[in-house]
């Protein structure tokens, strides 16, 4: 079997697992005990805090740890808005119909049960929010600003630090979930210039359940679950302390690692896109074209049942993706490729392939010489129907 779904999830890197095995029994102390036991513990968040905020480049105490990507982009979402609305009155949330569920169902529920109002942001042909369309809807009712660092699906890299100014410019929050983005791009606050980060531990070799969150200090957040005061009052329950030793870890590794994780992945990630291209008819890559992941190809091939695509790559021993949250059985194309303007014959025949650590060149050659092939004989199923 290859593993080609890097961006589903990515394995516990070895490294990364000795980091944390020691905080199961040994030092299994709970941090907020006065206790040695406790102070083991606490000194073991407090170092996995510091490391993380080296990499981001930000203090210590603005980085809160969460139980995974969704929930700091939830803790950002309905805390920031609440926040905002309680403080000026603001109730408007921008987003995009691009984004992780994690974010575009938390502003919907925001706007259908606490009153606020989302506005869609457009996107332009490769699913990028560009900042003409961020000048054109933000306005004095905007509490929050949310925009994908990269997308999980297509792949596609935002202007972050200019759609951040144009929010900062008129005094709005700005909200980014790099929980996709953190395995291969620079997570520097300061470039980036959000007051919000999302990230989570399993897309990077750390283990799942487990995330942070950056705020950005004096942001005003009203935090959504409430009782200890662990993690500054934001995020109340006893820390994950194997967990969060795990993630700091995989996010140094990811960082010190970068520019060789780039060379490994990029040059295959390239001969797919490539050759896809070019031996599949009616092929279409999804995304920008340059402006991508460097682990990440997505296409769409028209007239292909995109799930009985993926059930035959996976019994000839490829595991890939359609690149959303569709399971087998559900026949509606993906928001994010719709939203890219492909009618339902191009958006059900989704494929997402991500490399990662493990692939090797032998890997995309197998993967390429038996992708047209499966290509062709589900595209003769359908047409037999
Ligand atoms: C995976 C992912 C999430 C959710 O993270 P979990 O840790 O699985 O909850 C959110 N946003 C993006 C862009 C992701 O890729």
């Amino acid at each position: 079997m290859i593993y080609l779904d890097y961006a589903a999830t990515t394995p516990v890197d070895p490294r990364v697992l000795d980091a944390m095995l020691p905080y199961f029994r040994e030092s299994f102390g709970n941090p907020s005990s006065v206790h040695r036991y406790g102070q083991k513990a606490e000194s073991a968040i407090d170092a996995a805090r510091e490391t993380v905020a080296s990499i981001l480049h930000c203090r210590a105490d603005e980085i809160i740890f969460t139980s995974c990507g969704s929930e700091s982009d939830n803790l950002a979402l309905r805390g920031a808005a609440m926040a905002r609305k309680n403080e000026s009155g603001a109730k408007q949330i921008l987003t995009s119909k691009n984004e992780h569920h994690a974010v575009s169902k938390t502003a919907v529920q925001l706007e259908k049960e606490y009153g606020f109002s989302v506005g869609w942001l457009d996107l332009d042909a490769h699913g990028m929010v560009r900042t003409d369309a961020l000048n054109k809807s933000i306005a004095d009712q905007t509490a929050l600003v949310s925009v994908m660092f990269a997308n999980n699906e297509i792949g596609t890299i935002n202007p972050i630090p200019e759609l951040a100014k144009i929010a900062k410019a008129r005094n709005v929050l700005f909200h980014t979930d790099a929980v996709q983005a953190a395995a291969y791009l620079d997570v520097n606050v300061e470039k980036l210039g959000a007051d919000l980060i999302s990230l989570g531990g399993h897309k990077f070799y750390g283990p799942k359940g487990v995330g942070a969150l950056y705020v950005r200090k004096g942001t005003k957040l009203v935090a959504h679950n409430t009782g200890g005061g662990q993690e500054y009052g934001l995020r109340a329950g006893t820390q994950n302390v194997p967990y969060i030793v795990g993630f700091a870890e995989a996010l140094r590794l990811a960082a010190e690692e970068r520019e060789t994780r780039i060379a490994l992945v990029k040059p295959l990630r390239d001969q797919i896109i490539g050759r896809a291209l070019e031996e599949i008819p009616d092929a279409q890559l999804t995304g920008h074209p340059e402006n991508r992941l460097p682990n990440h190809a997505s296409f769409v091939f028209k007239d292909v049942d995109g799930n009985l695509l993926l059930q035959m790559l996976d019994a000839a021993g490829f595991a890939c993706s359609s690149g959303s949250a569709c399971k087998t059985g559900n026949p509606e194309p993906s928001e994010v490729i719709t939203a890219l303007g492909f009618d339902r014959h191009w958006a059900l025949g989704s494929l997402r392939i991500t490399l990662g650590m493990d692939s090797t060149p032998a890997h995309v050659d197998s993967f390429l010489g038996a992708l047209p092939g499966l290509v062709e004989k589900v595209r003769k199923l359908k047409m037999g129907k």
